[in-house]
C-alpha cells in the first residue's frame, strides 16, 4: 500500500481528550509531527463534561500529587496562549466536624500541606462570604488550584495545537486497528512511529484484551449546573467534610477513618451514592456543582433526581445561597481501577496505552505525558 505523506507521522494519538491532547502537546513540543483521531465530530467525553477543577492539594502522595503539581504549572503556561481564561484560583475546603478539622490539621503537616493555611471561621468569612461558616470549625485554604470552562477550554486547546503546533486533527474517524506503525481507522491507513491511545471508557476496543486483567470497572457520576442570584461570587472552587474521606491525598491520612465511621453514622446516604461536593463557578455566575459516583461494568446512563437532592443540600450547606435555580444536569463516566490511579500500558516498544483511571485527568494529564515522553 502506499502512503501518502499526510498520512504519515512521528505520533499518532487516539483520542482528543485532556489526555489525548496533553500527550499531542507534548510530543508537539518534541518537535514531532503529530496527528490526533478521534471518533465524534467534537471531544464530547469526560473532558468536557467534568468541573475544570485542576487540583493539585487533595491528590493521592506519590505519582498523582507530583503529576498534579506539574500538570498544574503546564496548565498555567499553556492556558493563556490557548485563550483559555483561568476563572478563578484556589480552594476553600470547609471543615464542619472536629473530626475534619484534625484531618486538615494532619494534611498541613505533610509536604503535601506547603504553601496551604488552616483559616479560623471568622478569617475564612472575612476572606469568602459566600461561604456558609454557621457550625464550621476550620477551612482549609489552598492557593494551587485553578478552574476552566472544560466545556470550551478543549475546543480551544485542540484549536491552538493545530494553529500552533500544526497538530493535525482527524475529527469524526474512529480508529479501528493499532499495529504500530499501522493505524487503521474507519477512512484511512495511518503511519505513524508511535501511538498513544487515549480512549478512556472504551474498554471492550482497542487493546481490550490488554486491559481485562486490571479489572477495570466504570464510574458514572452526576452533575448539575446551577444559577444563584446575580453578584453572588465564589472565592475559588468550594468542597467540604465529605470531600476528606474522598480524596486520596486527605482519606489515606491515618487521621481520617474516625472521620469517616461519623459520616458513616451521619451521611450513610451520601456515602453510599458516593457524594461529596464541589463547587466551582465560570464566567456567567452559573456554578457547576457535583458530584456522585456510582460504579459498574454499564452503569445506566439514567440521573437519579434523589441523588441530586442529596447533592443540592450539601450544596445548601455549605454555601451562603438565596436562589439556587438548576440549569443543566449531566452525566460524565470515567474508568476507575482498584488499584491506580493511571494505568499506563506499553503493548510494544512504540505504542502505549494511557487511561487514567480515577476523576484526576484534567489535573495530572500535563504531568503524565511528560512521564510517558520521559520513560519512552
Ligand atoms: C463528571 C466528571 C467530573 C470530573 N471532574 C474532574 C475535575 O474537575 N478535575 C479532574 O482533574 N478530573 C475530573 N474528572 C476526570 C477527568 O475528566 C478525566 O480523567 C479525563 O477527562 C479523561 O480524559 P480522556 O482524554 O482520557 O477521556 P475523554 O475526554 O473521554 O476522551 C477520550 C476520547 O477518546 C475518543 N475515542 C474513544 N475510542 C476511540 C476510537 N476507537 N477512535 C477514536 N477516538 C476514540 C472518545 O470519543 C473521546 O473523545 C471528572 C470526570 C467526570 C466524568
Amino acid at each position: 500500500m502506499t502512503l501518502q505523506s499526510s498520512s504519515r507521522f512521528d505520533l499518532v494519538v487516539v483520542g482528543a481528550g485532556i489526555v489525548g491532547l496533553a500527550h499531542a502537546y507534548t510530543a508537539a513540543q518534541r518537535g514531532l509531527k503529530v496527528c490526533v483521531v478521534e471518533r465524534d465530530a467534537a471531544c464530547v467525553g469526560a473532558s468536557i463534561r467534568n468541573f475544570g477543577f485542576i487540583t493539585v492539594t487533595g491528590q493521592g502522595a506519590g505519582d498523582t500529587w507530583r503529576r498534579a503539581w506539574r500538570a498544574r504549572e503546564v496548565w498555567g503556561e499553556v492556558a493563556p496562549q490557548a485563550g483559555i481564561e483561568a476563572i478563578h484560583q484556589g480552594l476553600y475546603l470547609t471543615a464542619f466536624r472536629p473530626q475534619a478539622r484534625t484531618v486538615i490539621e494532619a494534611f498541613l503537616r505533610t509536604e503535601m500541606g506547603e504553601g496551604c493555611a488552616l483559616l479560623e471561621p471568622a478569617e475564612a468569612a472575612r476572606r469568602a462570604p459566600a461561604l456558609q461558616l454557621d457550625g464550621a470549625q476550620a477551612v482549609l485554604y489552598s492557593p494551587h488550584e485553578m478552574r476552566v470552562e472544560s466545556r470550551t477550554a478543549i475546543g480551544l486547546l485542540a484549536r491552538w495545537l493545530a494553529e500552533a503546533h500544526g497538530v493535525v486533527f482527524r475529527f469524526g474517524e474512529a480508529v479501528l486497528e493499532v499495529a504500530t506503525p499501522h493505524v487503521r481507522t474507519s477512512r484511512a491507513v495511518l503511519q505513524a512511529d508511535r501511538v498513544v491511545v487515549c480512549t478512556n471508557t472504551e474498554l471492550h476496543g482497542l487493546f481490550a484484551e490488554r486491559l481485562a486483567p486490571h479489572a477495570l470497572r466504570l464510574c458514572q457520576l452526576q452533575m448539575l449546573r446551577v444559577m444563584p442570584e446575580p453578584g453572588f461570587r465564589l472565592p475559588g472552587s468550594v468542597m467540604a467534610d465529605l470531600s476528606l474521606v474522598r480524596y486520596h491525598g486527605y482519606s489515606k491520612l491515618p487521621e481520617a477513618a474516625p472521620l469517616l465511621e461519623q459520616i458513616q453514622r451521619e451521611e450513610g446516604e451520601s456515602l453510599a451514592h458516593g457524594i461529596h461536593l464541589i463547587v466551582v463557578q465560570s464566567a456567567d455566575g452559573s456554578l457547576v456543582v457535583g458530584d456522585s459516583h456510582h460504579y459498574g461494568a454499564a452503569p445506566e446512563p439514567f440521573a437519579s433526581e434523589h441523588v441530586d437532592t442529596l447533592i443540592l443540600r450539601h450544596l445548601r450547606e455549605t454555601l451562603r445561597l438565596r436562589e439556587a435555580t438548576v440549569t443543566a444536569r449531566w452525566v460524565g463516566t470515567y474508568p476507575s481501577s482498584p488499584d491506580t490511579d493511571c494505568l499506563i500500558d506499553a503493548p510494544d516498544d512504540a505504542t502505549r496505552v494511557v487511561l487514567v483511571t480515577s476523576g484526576t485527568g484534567a489535573s495530572t494529564a500535563f504531568g503524565i505525558a511528560e512521564e510517558v515522553f520521559a520513560g519512552w
